[in-house]
Formats: C-alpha cells, sequence, structure tokens
C-alpha cells in the first residue's frame, strides 16, 4: 500500500449525491477519492446530442426545492448554468375519459374542471375544517380521500405521485414521501390552510433560493455532471471499481476494490460514505450485523423504461405544456409524456419536438422489462392517439431501463431509518447516504450531498 492510499474521506458512488459530496470535500480541502463502479460519473444522469436534439436519459428537469441547488451552480459558477424552465412548464395535462384536461391552477379552473366529481369540489371547502390524521404510517391515498375525496385522488394525487415516483398512493407515506405535505397537515391542520399561512410567512433571504421552479442545465443535465467533475478533479474519481467493500480497520476502514484489470487495491480512511442505492449496501458493507443491513435495504424501487422520441418535424396536438400524466384508474399503458422542447430550450430542431415517454413504475413493473419492439408497438399506439399524431416515424427513438429507478419510501422507512442511524453509531465515521434517505429528487440529492460533505468536514 502507497503513503499517499490514506485518506480523510471516501466516497463510494459518483452519482450526483456522490458528486455533490466531493465537490464539498474539494472545497473544505479534505484529502479524499470517489469511488465509482462503471466507466462514467453522474450515475443516471446522462445527456445525448444527435441530429440537433438534445435529450436526457435519465431525469429530465428537477424542482429548485432547496436553497442548496441554487447555491451548487452558485458556486459552480460560469461551468455551468441553471436552466429555468418556460413558462409552459406550469401547465400540467391529465388524462380523462379521451382527452386531456389542464390541472387547474386557479379557483374558477377549479371549480369547472371536469377531473374532480361535484361532491368532491363541495368537500374540498370544508378541508381547512377537517382534522388532522394521527396515524404516521397512514399511506397517501387514506390521507388524501380523507382530507380531500376519491376523485381528488384519482385525478389529482395518482398522476402527481407517477410524476415523481412511478408509484402508488397505497404504498407510499406521505410522512416519508411527501414530508412537507405531511407537515402541513401536523403543523397547520390543513393542506389549504397551511399552504397558504406558509407563503405568507417572511423567508429571509436564503430560503427564498428555493423559488420552486422547474428548472434543468443549459445544454443539458450532464453539463452539471462535467461541471462537477471539473472542480472535483478526475484524478480524485476512481472508475471501473469492482466488488467495493468497506471493514472497519485501526484508526478508520480499509476499502478494497478490483480496479480494470482486476487488481485487487486497498485504500485506508478515516471516514467513509455510501452514495449508492440500498440494494448495494449489503455487497459494501459486509460487516454490519444482518438483522441492521435487512432493515438497511427494506426499501422497494419502481422500474421504469423511458423512451425519447425526437420529431423534426412535430405534427402532433400542441405540446403547450410541461406535459401529460395518465391515472392509473384510465388503464392505459403509458405513465406519461413530458414535452421536453417545449419548456426548455433547444431541445429539438425549429418545428420539432422533442418527447419523454415513461412506462412501468410501482404499479406496472413488468411493463419495463418488455422488449424494445413490444415497447416501441405499445408507445406507437398510444402517442398516435393521445398526442394526435397521424404517423408514428420519430428521427430518435432510445429506450433507457432502470430496474431501480426511484425509491419508494413506503412501509419500512422508520426501520430503515432507525438502522442507518443505529448503524452509524455503532460505526463512527461510516455514512449511510444516497437516496435510501433523504429524499428522491436531484434537488434532495444536492442538499443530502452538501449537508454528508458539511458532517465529513466536521470531523476530519
Ligand atoms: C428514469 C429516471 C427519471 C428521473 N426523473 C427525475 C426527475 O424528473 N426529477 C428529479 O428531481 N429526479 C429524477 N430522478 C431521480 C434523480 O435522477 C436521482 O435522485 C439522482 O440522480 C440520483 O443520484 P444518486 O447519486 O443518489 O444515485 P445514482 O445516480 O444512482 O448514482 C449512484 C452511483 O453509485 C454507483 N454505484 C452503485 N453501486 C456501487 C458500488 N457497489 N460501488 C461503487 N459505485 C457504485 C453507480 O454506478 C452510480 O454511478 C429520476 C431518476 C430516474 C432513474
Amino acid at each position: 500500500m502507497e503513503a499517499n492510499d490514506n485518506y480523510q474521506a471516501i466516497v463510494i458512488g459518483g452519482g450526483l449525491t456522490g458528486l455533490v459530496i466531493g465537490f464539498y470535500l474539494k472545497k473544505a480541502g479534505i484529502n479524499f477519492r470517489i469511488i465509482e463502479k462503471s466507466n462514467r460519473p453522474g450515475g443516471v444522469i446522462q445527456t445525448f446530442k444527435e441530429e440537433g436534439f438534445t435529450y436526457e436519459a435519465g431525469p429530465n428537469t428537477a424542482v429548485l426545492s432547496h436553497p442548496e441547488v441554487k447555491e451548487l451552480f452558485e458556486a459552480l459558477g460560469d461551468a455551468c448554468e441553471l436552466e429555468i424552465a418556460d413558462e409552459e412548464a406550469k401547465r400540467r395535462l391529465i388524462w380523462k375519459d379521451g382527452q386531456w384536461h389542464a390541472l387547474p391552477s386557479g379557483l374558477i379552473e377549479g371549480v369547472t374542471t371536469p377531473l374532480f366529481s361535484f361532491s368532491d369540489k363541495i368537500k374540498l371547502l370544508g378541508e381547512p375544517f377537517r382534522k388532522p390524521g394521527d396515524n404516521p404510517h397512514e399511506p397517501l391515498s387514506g390521507m388524501v380521500k380523507r382530507r380531500m375525496g376519491q376523485s381528488f385522488l384519482d385525478y389529482a394525487v395518482d398522476p402527481f405521485i407517477l410524476g415523481i415516483y412511478a408509484g402508488d398512493p397505497d404504498y407510499l407515506i406521505p410522512k416519508y414521501a411527501l414530508p412537507k405535505l405531511y407537515n402541513l397537515e401536523q403543523n397547520y391542520g390543513s393542506f389549504i390552510g397551511g399552504a397558504i399561512k406558509k407563503r405568507k410567512e417572511p423567508k429571509d433571504e436564503r430560503e427564498q433560493k428555493a423559488t420552486r421552479d422547474v428548472f434543468s442545465v443549459k445544454g443539458g443535465l450532464e453539463n452539471l455532471i462535467h461541471a462537477l467533475v471539473d472542480a472535483i478533479g478526475e484524478e480524485n474519481i476512481i472508475l471501473n471499481a469492482g466488488d467495493v467493500t468497506v471493514n472497519p480497520s485501526e484508526d478508520g476502514y480499509e476499502v478494497s476494490y478490483r480496479n480494470k484489470q482486476k487488481e485487487k487495491i486497498h485504500l485506508k480512511s478515516r471516514q467513509v460514505v455510501s452514495a449508492t442505492g440500498s440494494y448495494e449496501i449489503p455487497g459494501i458493507l459486509p460487516f454490519v450485523s444482518k438483522e441492521l443491513i435487512h432493515a438497511i435495504n427494506n426499501l422497494k424501487y419502481a422500474r421504469v423504461a423511458e423512451m425519447s422520441l425526437g420529431f423534426k418535424n412535430w405534427g402532433g396536438m400542441e405540446l403547450n405544456a410541461f406535459g401529460g400524466l395518465v391515472p392509473s384508474k384510465e388503464n392505459r399503458q403509458i405513465l406519461g409524456a413530458l414535452f421536453l422542447s417545449s419548456f426548455l430550450k433547444n431541445r429539438a430542431p425549429e418545428g420539432g419536438a422533442m418527447i419523454s415517454v415513461f412506462t412501468g413504475g410501482y404499479r406496472k413493473p413488468d411493463m419495463a422489462k418488455l422488449t424494445d419492439e413490444e415497447l416501441t408497438q405499445i408507445v406507437e399506439k398510444e402517442v398516435k392517439e393521445m398526442l394526435k399524431l397521424d404517423s408514428f416515424n420519430p428521427d430518435i427513438l432510445r429506450i433507457f431501463r432502470y430496474e431501480y429507478a426511484i425509491p419508494q419510501y413506503g412501509a419500512g422507512s422508520l426501520e430503515r431509518l432507525e438502522a442507518v442511524k443505529k448503524t452509524q453509531q455503532q460505526y463512527p465515521g461510516l455514512i449511510i447516504a444516497g437516496n435510501l434517505r433523504d429524499g428522491i429528487g436531484m434537488a434532495d440529492r444536492i442538499k443530502q450531498g452538501y449537508e454528508v460533505a458539511q458532517e465529513i468536514s466536521k470531523l476530519a
């Protein structure tokens, strides 16, 4: 082992979470390495450019929901530019009875929309006066039915959950999956009243950075990855690392992996962070008790197939919205489609369109397992009918599959979070991060990355 194989911190996983940790460790002057299994950093974030189209293989956009997002872009300076989505992105379409309807954004639309039943619209008037629930394990579907009614569950919350989690409101637990919504009920007694009161509360300069705008990155999300890698320094990121395992050693941990040539490499570090999905944890941390590992690894993920479709000459319906979501109740084959070129710049040639169509999800995992031909046939049929396209001849058609796309914070979340805490207490200097806790979106990952780096810096 060489003398410089002794680090203050090692980060396992070079996706967005691991890279943000690395970025702030570098800024803090910490001696660290990121160890990444694949041959490129960035994890599920990957941008492609061809024939005048720019499209994403994984996430497409995120929400500026934490100040840490704005601060990261500020810290990166000119290296990459935040792109806030056009106004179009505020318009969301929901499929009902063979056509799209805009999700109401105001009172009058709320009263006239055919998405919700008359009785539920009346019921909604009483929402601020309904007493808060007292079961922290209540699934999202129960909470929404109790406060708002079945049609709001079917035509607002179910498609919203498909859009964010590719998930199922019967499985997700609001306390963990939608903590802001859960806290509105718990702290203010009502979603509506709480949201109004929260909006009126004064926000300090830092809080104002969380504008809730939809954002991407100019030229594609991977430009954020390039900017992070440049700032971290390629020499601090080890790629193609197989069989990564951690074991306690005197003065910290020994991290072992196989390099590209299959040689076993051993590094020492005072602190170690895992920034991978929960399914990787048993292999990475073999020394942790079976009981704790079982609880950490109890997390289910939604399987998703994403199809990127580029049309040089778009001849379908006007795509003047963020996209369209398809409620489970409508029994269609797709979860929804994002109309990327309608709200982000330079995603398709003039007069063309770039669309991402999603299939699979927690309720229909087998859809994402279909062959490319089967998936294409299904999407062709759905897109032609739903986006009013006479013939389906995309200039770009790419399919990206994810077995572990989005974690589902449902039953077992409390046990998982407690097991993470207990393990970290038993093994000081070990941090179990990644999307198994603290949120599933890119903004959540950036926030966690920043916080973990602070934690490491304090002990380094
Ligand atoms: C299809 C899809 C659509 C999405 N859409 C959105 C969206 O619209 N908005 C939004 O905000 N978020 C979205 N997300 C979620 C968002 O992409 C993630 O929150 C974020 O990118 C995850 O970053 P991460 O670093 O935590 O995980 P990952 O990107 O999964 O990175 C983990 C990294 O760890 C590496 N790794 C795994 N195991 C090991 C090991 N044993 N040793 C070493 N390295 C290992 C992996 O190779 C990978 O590089 C989407 C995700 C997917 C898959």
